[in-house]
């Protein structure tokens, strides 16, 4: 699917995988969400006619510095668990998500990005560097990967085994089901948003 669309699905499901009640869950929940939606498509190069992946990374980044600023106004939980964090924790968490980041640039689409170890591996960064971010980032990675699971372009899940690359070959990533799983992206997001400010 198309940047935006997994943005969007990636806020929802971590929304609905964490159910944050507080405008701090609500917070990490768009953050992990957006970047562990978006994060898998790291070796997609944006081109002047293609430009998709670029405004998706704009609009994740945004939605980070917009709920960065409402958590550090707050007080929230990403603040707090910076604060309490040790400083060789925070390192280790850095260092480990740039090495994977210029790693994962360096492989082939849909290959190590989309796999379990890419999983496993960059939520272990997460982890290091802020724990309460870790949840809703694996719900939106692992919504990224089964949007691109219905696409016909296969996907090296077991990465780096060759064997077992698949997909459903069910839609196109840029036809009419990546705007459905776009707008039911966004309305699942404004719903919960509803929700946890009438709470
Ligand atoms: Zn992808």
């Amino acid at each position: 699917m198309m940047g935006k669309t997994h943005v969007s699905v990636g806020v929802a499901t971590a929304l609905l995988v964490t159910q944050p009640v507080t405008l701090g869950g609500f917070s990490v929940a768009v953050i992990g969400g957006a970047i562990g939606g978006i994060i898998s498509d790291m070796e997609v190069r944006s081109n002047p006619k293609f430009r998709d992946a670029l405004h998706a990374r704009f609009i994740a980044l945004g939605l980070t510095v917009v709920f960065l600023l409402v958590d550090v106004i707050t007080q929230g939980l990403i603040i707090t668990s910076f604060l309490e964090n040790s400083s060789l924790r925070l390192i280790t968490g850095s260092a480990i998500l740039i090495a994977l980041v210029i790693f994962g640039r360096s492989t082939s689409h849909r290959t190590f990005t989309h796999s379990l170890l890419g999983l496993i591996s960059l939520s272990a960064g997460v982890w290091l560097l802020c724990p309460p971010l870790t949840t809703a980032f694996v719900a939106g990675f692992i919504s990224h990967v089964l949007l691109d699971l219905l696409n016909k372009q296969p996907i090296q899940i077991f990465y780096p085994i060759k064997k077992g690359k698949f997909c459903l070959k069910l839609f196109y990533a840029n036809g009419a089901m990546n705007t459905v799983f776009l707008i039911l992206g966004i309305v699942g997001s404004l719903f919960w948003a509803g929700r946890v400010a009438l709470i």
